[in-house]
């Protein structure tokens, strides 16, 4: 039986300017160069954020010189729509189905793609224990064996279900074996428990994370989603300091982690 006990978080894509159209835009607009009309100098996203917002008033050049408190302002103001412009994806592994049927309900400024029970076999599949079952102090070992117990049956149950429809479907009324496969598979899954591991790819604006990140970094969120937004905080924060440097991190009695932003719900 295979256990994950933390999720693995990898950022795999960020926003990217092309230059050179911006130095265009601001030629033909008679707007002044660079770096005089574009505070943000050469970050990417900052400068998508800047972008967005001064063409709005066409104040290119003027105005705030600072991108800091241009961007602070811009939270401050709950200017947020500027914000969906500058797109993030992460792949999670490592998940339970508990979390990712959580993270999905968060619909606008997200995309998802997510492993299929349907075309994926589960039988060698992973499980995610609860955080509150690993961690050291209190030990809670007797409820660990409960669980544990648990999701053997049900690792069991789905691998002589599949064997058994295997044997009951026929092959005749399905015109490509995959088919028939999903039917299988999607039958079988009915037995497995949310502790099933999954992987998840989501893609999400400044925006949407910052909502997620506040709704779910938060003292009554699940702990294994709270874990999780706090990981992808720690790397949203590095990629755009600016826009995710108002959430303050800190430590509960219990030791798991919380974070609030300064800016709510831009
Ligand atoms: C601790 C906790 C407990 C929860 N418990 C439950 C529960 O028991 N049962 C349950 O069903 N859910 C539960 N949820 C899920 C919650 O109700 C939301 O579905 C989820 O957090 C997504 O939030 P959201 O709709 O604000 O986010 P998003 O879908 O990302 O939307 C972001 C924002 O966009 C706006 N928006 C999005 N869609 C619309 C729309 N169609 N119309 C108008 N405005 C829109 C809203 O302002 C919204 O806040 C819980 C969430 C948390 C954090």
């Amino acid at each position: 039986m295979m256990y994950r006990t933390n999720p693995k978080v990898y950022l795999v894509s960020r926003p990217q300017v092309d230059w050179e159209q911006i130095a265009a835009f601001l030629a033909d607009e008679g707007l002044p160069e660079m770096p005089d009309s574009i505070r943000a100098g050469t970050d990417d996203a900052n400068a998508i954020i800047e972008v967005s917002a001064r063409l709005c008033y066409m104040s290119f050049g003027r105005g705030r010189r600072d991108i800091a408190a241009f961007i602070h302002n811009l939270l401050n103001s709950k200017d947020g729509s500027v914000f969906e412009h500058v797109n993030y994806g992460f792949v999670f592994t490592g998940v339970s189905r508990s979390l990712t049927h959580e993270l999905v309900r968060h619909r606008a400024g997200f995309a998802y793609s997510q492993r299929s029970q349907r075309y994926v076999d589960e039988t060698e599949g992973a499980f995610v224990l609860p955080p509150a079952l690993v961690m050291e102090d209190p030990k809670r070992d007797g409820a660990r064996a409960i669980l544990e117990d648990a999701l053997e049956s049900a690792a069991n149950s789905y691998a002589r279900l599949v064997a058994e429809l295997e044997a009951e479907i026929p092959r005749d009324g399905f015109d490509h074996a995959t088919d028939r496969r999903k039917a299988i598979r999607q039958t079988a899954r009915a037995v497995l428990p949310n502790a099933t591991e999954t992987k998840i790819f989501v893609t999400g604006n400044v925006r949407a994370w910052r909502h997620f990140i506040e709704m779910r970094a938060a003292p009554f969120a699940d702990w294994e989603i709270r874990a999780l937004a706090i990981e992808a905080l720690a790397l949203l924060r590095r990629e755009a300091p600016l826009m995710f440097g108002d959430f303050e991190v800190s430590e509960l009695a219990d030791g798991t982690k919380v974070a609030s932003p300064k800016y709510s719900k831009a």
